[in-house]
């Protein structure tokens, strides 16, 4: 490879701390430069991993901060190479200028997820680990920032791994007899090899079926609010983001130009949108609005249908209660429970995966709500780490299981032992692209720019 890369770690905020750092076989001499001990010593004499107290100077000699710096030498670094972050004083402009210095000083900016690429491309993780730094930093819940933990610490990897290793085991075995005729080596039967395809095809149907849940986890469930006008809609999600404002943030703009809220209801992550805005605009188009609902249920996870309990069940509720047989999971609510409740949970319970009663005006009954959210997506009891989360993995898991499928079919199908070997390798080289092992360096590259700079 490799030159000297750098960047800011950090984010471009005003903070108390911000980290510089730098990766490359130029990175002693570089911080050198850059880095005064205040001991007198050069920090290159220090060991990796200590902390040392100094002064960060840009290429004049001027002080530009008084900070810590750290070097952890190759190959036992992040990225497997000399490296060294200064941790500086949080100031946008300090790290700009430190950053600078580090340019003057010879090395270059990073690119994002150049760190991290190289951490990759030496060894010092596999693909799935790489990706779970972007999972973790990217977190929204507790239980997504877990599973990510848990993938850097290599579960994808050592699951697949298994699995890689008995098939490659197949594949040797058969080989073997047929490149060595005359040494001792048992009969290759396939019969002998169903058990392990068995016991492959149980575990990577597993982790294919995990995806669903860890797709939710991450990107969060599309939830569609539907329901007749003034049902209570906007109050239900306005009641549902006061219910959870620490964590509410606005994404602006679908391709509809819609609101997107995104809140966190008993640990899942909702994406709601409401569709209410149609009714605004007249009858002329209540149609459109119908169709809209129909096609936001269509898209959505969860369909969360609004009616108001203070009335008897009207045409248009009717259609709101066809739209959401678009959906899977559908939870109905019975909204202004404040009132005199007309309306009874008996009438929805055999469509719905759950009925509550609540007021969205008074904020009451939001913990049936939760509940029944909870009930809906429960957090999945395979191990920590071991769920799915990423589209370009479950890919490749869904073409390893493929594969195997095929080789077991064309077993009982009586197949010749070389044409059921083509389906073992390409289930083996499917699982070598999830972990990283026989992949294309165009598809590296596009993994690494989802990075941010600086990881
Ligand atoms: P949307 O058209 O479905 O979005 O309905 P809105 O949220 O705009 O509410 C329509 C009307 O119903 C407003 O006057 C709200 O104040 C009222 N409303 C909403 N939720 C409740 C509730 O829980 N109890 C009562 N009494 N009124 C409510």
């Amino acid at each position: 490879m490799s030159d000297t890369i750098a960047a800011i770690a950090t984010g471009g905020v005003v903070s108390a701390i911000g980290i510089l750092r730098v990766s490359g076989p130029e990175t002693l001499s570089v911080i050198d430069r850059v880095f005064h001990p205040a001991s007198g010593r050069k920090m290159s004499s220090y060991p990796n991993r200590q902390l040392v107290y100094g002064s960060m100077l840009d290429h004049d000699g001027a002080k530009l901060d008084l900070c810590l710096c750290t070097i952890s030498r190759g190959p036992g670094s992040y990225t497997g190479e000399d490296t060294a972050e200064l941790q500086c004083h949080g100031s946008p402009t300090v790290l700009r200028q430190g950053l600078e210095a580090l340019f003057a000083a010879g090395a270059r900016q990073a690119g994002p997820g150049e760190f991290s690429k190289r951490a990759f491309l030496n060894g010092r993780m596999d693909l799935t680990q790489a990706e779970a730094v972007i999972d973790i930093i990217h977190a929204e819940t507790p239980e997504a920032a877990r599973n990510a933990v848990g993938q850097l610490s290599g579960a994808i990897l050592r699951k697949t791994d298994e699995i890689y290793t008995s098939l490659v085991d197949i594949c040797s075995h058969y080989h073997a007899v047929l490149d060595y005729p005359d040494e001792d080596i048992d009969d290759f039967q396939l019969k002998d090899y169903t058990e392990t395809l068995d016991s492959a095809i149980v575990r990577l149907q597993a982790l294919k079926d995990s995806f669903q849940r860890g797709r939710i986890m991450t990107e969060g469930v599309r939830a569609a609010i539907i329901g007749k006008p003034n049902a209570g809609k906007s109050s239900l999600l306005n009641a549902l983001l006061g219910y959870d404002r620490a964590i509410v943030t606005d994404v602006a703009g679908t391709t509809r130009d819609t609101i997107e809220e995104r809140v966190r209801l008993g640990g899942v992550l909702l994406r709601l949108t409401d569709t209410a805005g149609i009714r605004e605009t007249g009858d002329a188009i209540e149609k459109l609005g119908v169709d809209r609902a129909l096609s936001a249920a269509e898209a959505a996870d969860l369909v969360i249908a609004v009616f108001d309990g203070s009335g008897p069940l009207t045409a248009e509720d009717e259609e709101a209660i066809h739209a959401t047989g678009q959906c899977a999971k559908r939870i109905a609510v019975i909204n202004k429970s404040d009132q005199e409740l007309v309306l009874k949970p008996d009438r929805f319970a055999d469509l719905f995966s759950a009925v509550c009663i609540l007021s969205a005006k008074e904020h009451t009954g939001l913990n049936t709500l939760e509940a029944a959210v909870t009930g809906l997506f429960p957090v999945p009891d395979a191990p920590v780490g071991e769920i799915l989360t990423n589209a370009r993995q479950a890919d490749a898991v869904s073409r390893a299981l493929e594969s195997l499928c095929a080789a077991k079919d064309a077993i009982a199908l009586g197949v010749t032992p070389d044409a059921v070997l083509t389906e073992t390798e390409e289930s083996m080289a499917a699982l070598g692209e999830l972990t990283g092992k026989t992949i294309r360096e165009d598809v590296t590259n596009r993994i690494f720019s989802r990075f941010c700079v600086g990881k």
